[in-house]
């Protein structure tokens, strides 16, 4: 690459759809008209124009304020968000090999770019003076706000260090891009390389959708013709729910369980301690005596010890619930004339046995009542009734594969709120998963921008003819992801690093999880949930029983859960060198805990890529629940209220949550809305785990 041009000649820039005004409905991206080669030069093209923004303020001879300083930064690097969008968008949904290569450089590039803007002393020095004088500028709240904002994420970025502590920064930062892209790799290529091939005779209990995908799996493995287990979580955990196989649930639990650590070329166990070395390192020179330490103070939770504490709450009934259940399932064993003690691999198999029995509930009971049209319609639905959202589906927006489909969403006065792309189908191009992203956000700085929010998931296409049908775990991630699209589209602030999900780690799942409620209202699921053949609604003692039967094996959900994250919590909080051994660390701490034998983390550490693959969920695990805590009082407020579409309750999650994006302290947003702090009791009470253990 040495001989690229810093800049691409003008007549190449005239050609590169990525570098014109969009002539498109909403000036969307045109994703026709994108090949992989527009990438590199479009990135270069946008440095540039970010580092010219950059060089423009710390060149300004005017004394820094708000205006030629903060602004100046919030309107710096359009082409840059715009461009990293889509690129962002085809990587993670629609990738190909020329794609992904190109990735990997633009990684390194990004970092290098980054770092020397984030750590401009003459630019920090503006802001800091700014930062310091912030009370007497005159400022609006959503202002001050942004200033506090952008001089802590310069700050605890490294730009107050002296020159050699910035070198060194740096250097940690590079090398840790590198470990966490090494991290991911090797656990890509141990789930690549293992997969289990079913004879005929292997088949025994698995439901007909299990084996249908196994085929589809295999096939893209070239083994058209025959079924195969693979170590995602989306084969192995119904394998292991209904395989009558006890001797390959064991081979596929070890696999799974084995990722990362399996002493081959893919092996992560040193991996883990030169991060974790490199992330005490950085926190040192910033001033702070832990990763946790650092991490926490730019969250809700504030200390690891708050964050320790809810889990510690929730550990202890989680785990008797879960001794008692491993009880029972024992009990089961032994009725079936088992001479085996249970194994770690026999759990969910059982567990869904206990749970016929006690819940007379089975999933695939369901399923012909769920299906994906009926759930679109009843997010959108329930977005009406709260926000008096309208969407409208429109078929001249472009999009990057033809199953993604496009609605304009209006507000309660018919006025444009957003576009909303939901790309639902699994396929071999999209990585696994669900998630939110935006292909530009909302503000207003200089004129209204409406959000164009994206919605990505991989539930099962239907077979020939017949409508897609989700499982009720599909159904809920479908609202989960409506959630986070909801705190995108209704967002409403003026600067762009404000906007939408730009919150803190702990507080981004609350409008996620919390939408989740009412995706399992009765109401709702009377409207919306009919037989996809018959039209007829679901009947109301399979929809009793449906709701029962989501209390069911939380103990074992939930330890697995808060296990993984108080792993994370220790990884962080001890010191660097007390992991020289990450699996004698990994038994030390799970002995500490009283971990039941029985069940495994949700993530063991050679394979915890939230943790490890960046930085983003390091020492920040344990958000999910925190975040649960708040939807699960949250949503009380409308069952308080009588009604779950409570009209004044609904303005307020509005006003709070939903459109204030990160203008607001999240803690006096929530009370704002709430009128009180969150309390843990409706998160135990919504798991079930409240009562006596023989309650369930
Ligand atoms: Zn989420």
């Amino acid at each position: 690459m040495s001989d690229t041009p810093h800049s691409p000649p003008s007549a190449f820039t005239s050609d590169n759809p990525l570098l014109q005004a969009w002539q498109t409905p909403f000036q969307t991206p045109p994703f026709g008209e994108f090949a992989p080669e527009h990438f590199l030069p479009a990135f270069e093209q946008a440095f540039a124009d970010h580092a010219a923004e950059i060089a423009a303020i710390t060149h300004d001879p005017s004394a820094p304020d708000f205006a030629n300083t903060v602004t100046a930064l919030e309107r710096s690097g359009k082409l840059l968000a715009k461009v990293s969008a889509v690129f962002d968008g085809l990587v993670s949904a629609h990738s190909n090999p020329a794609l992904l290569e190109i990735d990997k450089d633009v990684s390194l590039r990004m970092a290098r770019h980054w770092n020397p803007i984030m750590m401009n002393a003459v630019l920090f020095g503006r802001i800091a003076q700014i930062h310091e004088n912030r009370a007497s500028l005159g400022l609006t709240a959503e202002q001050s706000r942004l200033v506090e904002r952008i001089y802590i994420r310069f700050h605890r970025a490294g730009a107050g260090l002296d020159e050699a502590a910035k070198a060194r920064m740096a250097e940690i930062n590079e090398r840790l891009a590198q470990l966490g892209t090494t991290f991911s790799h090797n656990l890509l290529g141990d789930e690549q390389a293992w997969f289990l091939e079913l004879g005929e005779d292997d088949l025994d209990g698995l439901p007909d959708s299990f084996v249908a995908a196994a085929r589809a799996a295999a096939e893209e493995r070239g083994l058209a013709g025959k079924a195969v287990v693979t170590t995602s979580r989306s084969s192995v955990e119904p394998f292991l729910k209904s395989s009558r196989r006890r001797d390959l649930r064991e081979k596929v639990y070890k696999a799974f369980t084995a990722r990362g650590d399996n002493g081959n070329a893919h092996d992560n166990n040193a991996v883990i301690p030169e991060i974790l070395a490199l992330r005490e390192e950085r926190a040192k020179l910033l001033g702070y005596p832990t990763f946790a330490a650092y991490r926490f103070e730019d969250s809700m939770a504030r200390t690891p010890e708050a964050a320790r504490n809810l889990l510690e709450r929730v550990w202890k009934p989680a785990r008797e619930r879960a001794l008692a259940d491993r009880d029972a399932l024992q009990d089961l064993i032994a009725k079936e004339g088992g001479n085996f003690a249970l194994a770690p691999w026999d759990w969910r198999y059982y567990a869904e046995k206990l749970r016929q029995i006690r819940a007379d509930f089975d999933d695939d009971a369901i399923k012909p009542y769920l299906t994906l049209e009926g759930m679109i319609a009843a997010a959108f639905d329930c977005a009406h009734r709260l926000f008096g959202l309208t969407f409208s589906e429109r078929k001249d927006v472009p999009v990057w594969h033809p199953d993604v489909r496009v609605w304009e969403v209006k507000d309660a006065a018919g006025r444009h709120q957003a576009l909303f792309y939901g790309d639902y189908f699994a396929r071999a191009s999209k990585r696994s998963g669900a998630w939110m992203t935006s292909l530009r956000d909302q503000q207003k700085l200089d004129g209204d921008v409406a959000p164009q929010i994206v919605n990505v998931c991989n539930f099962t296409k239907g077979s020939e003819g017949e409508p897609a049908l989700l499982s009720p775990d599909d159904a809920r991630t479908l609202f989960h992801e409506f959630g986070h699209g909801l705190h995108g589209m209704l967002s409403n602030v003026t600067y762009p690093s404000l906007s939408g999900t730009s919150v803190f780690t702990d507080f981004v799942e609350l409008p996620s999880q919390l939408y989740e409620h009412w995706q399992e209202q009765p109401q709702v699921l009377q409207q919306f949930a009919r037989h996809y053949q018959t039209g007829e609604p679901l009947p109301d003692d399979l929809l009793r029983r449906f709701l029962a039967a989501r209390q069911f094996n939380q103990g074992f959900a939930t330890v697995e859960f808060v296990a993984s994250a108080l792993m994370d919590l220790e990884f962080h909080s001890q010191p660097a060198s007390a992991v020289r051994d990450v699996g004698a660390f990994e038994r030390a701490e799970l002995e500490k805990i009283g971990m039941p034998a029985e069940i495994a983390m949700r993530h063991r550490p050679t394979q915890f890529g939230h943790i490890f693959s960046g930085d983003h969920y390091a020492a920040g695990y344990y958000s999910y629940m925190w975040s649960e805590v708040m939807d699960a009082d949250a949503f009380g407020a409308f069952e308080e209220a009588g009604d779950i579409f409570d009209p004044a309750t609904a303005k307020r999650l509005h006003d709070d949550i939903y459109s204030s994006g990160g203008s607001r302290d999240p803690e006096e947003a929530y009370v704002a809305f709430r009128g009180r702090k969150p309390e843990a009791d409706a998160l135990l009470r919504r798991r079930g785990l409240l009562e006596t253990p023989q309650a369930a």
